[in-house]
């Protein structure tokens, strides 16, 4: 590694000049003046003056061409933690744009990545946040860990060894998801320099032993590049250079073989005028060199989630050894070079500095980690998108989609379009049929199969490796939960507000719900319904928010009279009233992915345990179960349906109500002797009616409450034995 010049304060603030002429470098010598006076006394490992480290840090940020408040911020980052100065002393002196970037680094400096498992992943979210919240406090302390790394050499070699496989594990392959190509490569052969001495001292040494022998082979096949492209009119800038430690050490690694040969450790690079010339150029290099299959990649058409343009090949060179060619523009190298350090523009007399919605990895992770609850998943993830090799598919189209190594149908389908994911069943993967799991190769065509009655369940979040998907299926169960809470809400306070003689409909448009609103904090009809859906509010409350208290209070007596003279009307009322209150069909019912839902039994079919049967979400009225084969039941549309079952652990608590109607001769005693039969079975028998036709024929209807079909067939089936008896039937209505 090449000793490098420390910089000064003037050196500092030219090299801001450079690209930023109308700076205020009062501002620049005003915050190396703070950080100077604030880290008196302080030195660093080495022994050297501490303001050497934030100003080597400023000048990296400056080398970068960053803005004003990421240089400042670099001057300043460690004053906070290290120095008696506060944040409110960065705020007053500096403005809170840069006292809010150094708290941003002040907070990461606090995390430790080598703590344990849980810890580090909760710090790897917290560093997601702050990236996400502004791009630069990354930034900053990107090339705050360049610099002390760059230092390593003054510390214990146990602390060393720590420092730099955290680098590796993090800060590296952050620098590489966000393209800046310099500090990634700095950091990696770093990294190995103090992971792996041994290796680094050897590698270095072959290095510098065929210097002058590489050098002579980079010079000739440059030469022989040039002559061909200036053949072609192609204006090219033509590079080449000894690989990067760190990617040799990889090879070696890869391939299991020691370093030997210098033209392995060799890349060139070519860069022209625009894309088109990107392609004539690779068309001549492949002219001149035979490529070697497989290895051509076309990182123009399919830039990489970094955004990293290029075109990569590999021929077979002069010698009969293999030389890679990257071909790409000059606004791609520099994209290569500075990733999204480059979208810093400085025109017109400001920054541009549209960087933040370049990084689609860092919303990527956003999006994700506000559903996750569990902190070592995240991290799990976090590292699979950090490390992850991007597979591309195809869309029947013809069209790419990028996605992380892993991913699968119901990835890609989400990465189509949110509908297509909530509605995908499975997928035709190069025309064949395969399950949601399927795991993605690079090269397949896929073509997503949807039906209308799909929907995502809590199982596809084990199955989706996308942030994009995984959030997409989160929302759509929170909103499903969400609106089952709603309608059940609504239900509650419309049953509430008829028993005062309102109608909830009226009083939402007349605005009288605002009132409860306002109190509440709560902005919408819409969200009353589902806090009280959700238990959060009673209807109670709302009733009593809403009307007058007059009103309320001069209705309650009337309320109770009503209740007890509506409990007379009629049998089947007061059973299904009775059975709300008692949340006897909520015993009786499991409804799926739903714990506290009204239930109640359809009068038209009135089902029993052991019925098969549907459910259906009602507006107004919660759940109400049918029977399977109930004909109104096949009328409802499937979208308000739910699965429900009959709950087998409250088999025998449970009591439904059926219709048994008998037809027999009319003889004295009858009812006696039926209602008697039917005891005997043990049920109770809630009313009974008689009544006899012209043909001297009776016909007794009773109702009951039963456990199940069981019990109901054992009575039917006691009642036909009965002498006199003609048929005995349940009835449906
Ligand atoms: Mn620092």
């Amino acid at each position: 590694m090449a000793k490098h010049e420390t910089p000064t304060l003037d050196m500092l603030c030219n090299q801001v000049l450079t690209y930023y002429p109308d700076v205020n470098v009062e501002l620049i010598r005003k915050a190396y003046d703070f950080a100077d006076r604030h880290h008196k006394g302080q030195t660093r490992a080495s022994g050297d003056p501490y303001i050497i480290h934030p100003t080597e840090v400023a000048y990296t940020l400056a080398d970068m061409k960053l803005d004003l408040a990421s240089v400042l911020t670099g001057l300043l980052h460690d004053t906070v933690e290290d120095t008696p100065a506060t944040q409110e002393d960065i705020k007053r002196e500096f403005g809170d744009e840069v006292a809010e970037l150094v708290e941003g680094v002040t907070k990461l400096s606090k995390m430790t990545f080598r703590t344990s498992e849980e810890k580090q992943a909760e710090n790897f979210r917290k560093m997601i946040v702050a990236m996400a919240k502004d791009i630069r406090v990354i930034l900053v302390k990107l090339a705050d860990r360049l610099n002390n790394m760059r230092t390593l050499e003054h510390l214990a070699d146990l602390k060393r060894k720590q420092i730099a496989q955290e680098t590796l594990d993090i800060y590296a392959p952050i620098a590489n998801r966000l393209g800046i190509s310099w500090i990634k490569t700095e950091l990696e052969d770093l990294c190995l320099r103090w992971i792996h001495p041994d290796v680094y001292s050897k590698l270095s040494q072959r290095v510098a032993k065929t210097r002058g022998e590489r050098e002579k082979f980079i010079d000739e096949v440059c030469e022989i590049i040039r002559e061909k492209l200036t053949d072609y009119d192609i204006k090219a800038d033509i590079q080449g250079r000894a690989k990067h430690f760190h990617s040799i050490f990889k090879k070696m690694e890869r391939r299991g073989v020691d370093y030997d040969q210098i033209y392995d450790v060799v890349a060139f690079r070519i860069v022209v005028e625009n894309i088109t010339e990107c392609y004539k150029a690779l068309g001549v290099i492949h002219a001149t060199y035979k490529p070697v299959p497989g290895r051509f990649k076309d990182y123009i058409a399919m830039p990489k989630a970094n955004n990293y343009q290029s075109l990569h090949t590999t021929v077979i060179g002069p010698y009969g050894e293999r030389v890679e060619i990257q071909i790409r523009t000059q606004e791609m190298n520099q994209v290569a070079e500075s990733g999204i350090a480059a979208h810093w523009q400085y025109k017109e007399g400001r920054f541009h500095t549209r960087a933040r919605e370049n990084v689609a990895w860092v919303s990527r992770l956003m999006e994700w980690q506000k559903d996750l609850s569990d902190p070592n998943e995240f991290l799990e993830t976090v590292k699979i998108d950090l490390f992850a090799e991007d597979v591309f598919v195809f869309t029947p189209k013809g069209e790419v989609k990028q996605l992380p190594y892993g991913a699968t149908c119901i990835d890609f389908a989400f990465a189509i379009h949110t509908e297509v994911g909530n509605k995908c069943i499975g997928a035709k993967v190069n025309g064949k049929i395969v399950p949601l799991k399927y795991k993605l190769k690079s090269g397949d065509t896929l073509e997503i199969i949807t039906s209308a009655t799909q929907s995502p369940s809590k199982d596809w979040l084990k199955i989706a490796k996308t942030s994009r998907a995984k959030a997409k299926i989160r929302a759509f169960i929170k909103k499903q939960e969400r609106d089952r809470a709603r309608d059940l809400g609504r239900e509650i306070l419309d049953k509430s507000f008829r028993r005062m003689e309102h109608s909830l409909n009226k009083l939402e448009k007349a605005g009288r719900l605002n009132n409860v609103m306002d109190s509440a904090a709560i902005r919408t009809p819409e969200e009353l319904y589902v806090a009280v859906g959700y238990g959060r509010m009673t209807p109670d409350d709302v009733v009593r928010r809403v009307l007058p208290k007059e009103e309320w209070e001069a209705k309650q007596p009337l309320l109770h009279k009503e209740e007890k003279a509506e409990e007379d009307k009629s049998f089947l009322k007061k059973v299904f009233r009775s059975a709300a209150r008692k949340s006897e069909a909520r015993n009786a019912i499991q409804v799926a992915n739903l714990d506290d839902v009204l239930i109640r039994f359809a009068k038209c079919c009135s089902p029993v345990p052991g019925d098969s049967i549907v459910g259906f979400i009602t507006r107004g009225r919660g759940v109400t179960v049918h029977a399977a084969s109930c004909p109104k039941a096949l009328d409802i549309e499937t979208e308000r349906r739910v699965d429900v079952r009959w709950n087998i652990l409250n088999k025998e608590s449970v009591r439904t109500h059926a219709r048994i109607r008998v037809l027999s001769n009319d003889t004295p005693g009858l009812l006696a002797m039926m209602s008697q039969t039917i005891a005997s079975c043990g049920v109770n028998i809630a009313s009974a009616n008689v009544r006899t036709t012209k043909d001297r024929k009776a016909v007794a209807t009773f109702d009951v409450e039963v456990t199940g079909t069981e019990q109901l067939n054992k009575v039917i089936s006691a009642l036909e034995a009965k002498k006199g008896v003609i048929t005995a039937q349940r009835t449906r209505s």
